[in-house]
């Protein structure tokens, strides 16, 4: 077993950290922090990111999409601001589930311009009422004659705010009383929804919003063939989306443990350096440890599915253990700076709401254990 990276690995990270420092940074530094950044922004940043394969990592090269093992793509997400990797990877996942699960029409309409970065996309499933457990959701489409009528309410949507196209699951009432999950492609351009900006902990600048139907037309052709699949399609994308997101927590980590280790070296008290004290010199190696061995976690079930293993228990652990063990490694950190580890301007603070954050999307922590859970005992602690 190997841990180096391979040349073409190397210089993949390279090239995305570059694009953090040349593109992605100014860009953040140029907006208001505790804003979800503007369209214009996000189409710029949608660019860059299309230009290194990030808008279409999951879809195959015939298919025009970048083809990226999920390792690879990982290494590269790591590198990335999650304010601006939950934008990239939820509308990369949408268009990988779009590239799955769409009609060769719809395809067609689409596919293009999203894997280019030139319009934005994102999934709309979580209600209100609605959270961890997917059944029940209440948003409805019906049939009218030439079209068909979307109602109901989204809430914590990433890229909400901004997309052009979103990918809503709806409950769909047929004619003879059954009814089924379906996906209706809802666009900006045809059919009109509100969305309200949500304020919350973390991710600021990530434009996350609730979106309101109210009797909202959509045209016929943007419901997505039914396969029976839409559970399946979900899954497919969580699976890796999981230890992507850990891996959005040890790029926060990383940045703690620069920052602490720094700072040990240069604050005097009591006449001496921090960084020799020795709860302090454990503090740090905690940090390092938590660091490492949520890297390797991510890692680890990433290669687990480009093996094409079962990964649902690694995945969920990874996502888990990453964002818990990088939570503490950056409280420890903001402790080693004393009081100027909760100063906004030195920005240790945004990274502990930002891993807070993240720990929610794709899966709770709880919800986690119990995907783990149920991989070992065979058991599923969920509905019994
Ligand atoms: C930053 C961010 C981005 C998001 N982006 C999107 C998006 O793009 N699209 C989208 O559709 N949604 C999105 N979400 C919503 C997210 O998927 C949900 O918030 C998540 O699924 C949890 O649902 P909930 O918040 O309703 O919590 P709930 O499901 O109500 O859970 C509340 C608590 O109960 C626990 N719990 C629930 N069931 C069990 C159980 N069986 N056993 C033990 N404990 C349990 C949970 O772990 C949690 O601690 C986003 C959320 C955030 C914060």
């Amino acid at each position: 077993m190997d841990f180096s990276l391979t040349t073409e690995q190397q210089l993949r990270v390279g090239a995305a950290k570059r694009m953090v420092e040349d593109h992605i940074e100014p860009i953040l530094d140029a907006n208001d922090r505790d804003k979800g950044l503007p369209k214009a922004a996000v189409l710029k940043i949608m660019a860059k990111a299309a230009g290194l394969g990030l808008t279409s990592a999951r879809i195959p090269r015939a298919g025009g999409g970048a083809g990226m093992t999920m390792l690879d793509y990982g290494l590269m997400g790591e590198q990335i601001p999650p304010a601006v990797g939950v934008i990239l990877q939820t509308h990369e996942a949408t268009t990988t589930r779009m590239y799955h699960g769409c009609s060769m029409e719809q395809k067609e309409r689409y596919l293009s311009d999203l894997m280019g970065g030139q319009r934005i996309t994102c999934t709309a499933s979580t209600e209100p009422d609605v959270g961890s457990d997917p059944r029940g959701i209440k948003t409805s489409v019906s049939e009218a004659t030439d079209h068909l009528v979307v109602s109901g309410s989204k809430v914590w949507i990433s890229n909400a705010l901004v997309c052009d196209v979103m990918n809503v699951t709806c409950l769909l009432t047929r004619d003879n009383g059954s009814s089924g999950v379906v996906r209706v492609l809802v666009d900006r351009a045809e059919s009109d929804f509100e969305t309200h900006e949500l304020d919350i902990l973390g991710l600021r600048q990530s434009p996350l919003g609730n979106v309101v139907f109210k009797e909202c037309r959509v045209p016929k052709r943007n419901v997505c063939p039914d396969n029976g699949d839409t559970a399946k399609l979900l899954t497919l994308v969580w699976l890796a989306n999981r230890p992507l997101i850990g891996l959005m927590a040890v790029h926060l980590a990383q940045k703690a443990l620069d920052a602490a280790r720094s700072y040990a070296g240069i604050r005097k008290q009591f006449g001496r350096y921090i960084g020799g004290f020795q709860l302090i010199q454990n503090d740090l190696a905690e940090i390092e440890t938590a660091v490492l061995t949520s890297r390797l976690v991510c890692y680890n079930a990433l290669a687990a599915i480009d093996r094409g293993e079962r990964a649902n228990g690694l995945s969920a652990m990874a996502k888990r253990y990453a964002v818990e063990s990088c939570d503490r490694a950056i409280a420890l950190a903001m402790r080693i700076h004393g009081a100027a580890g909760l100063s906004r301007e030195l920005g240790l603070e945004q990274l502990a709401r930002d891993v807070r954050t993240i720990s929610i999307p794709d899966g709770t922590p709880g919800i986690l254990s119990l995907i783990q859970g149920r991989e070992l005992t065979g058991i599923d602690a969920f509905r019994g």
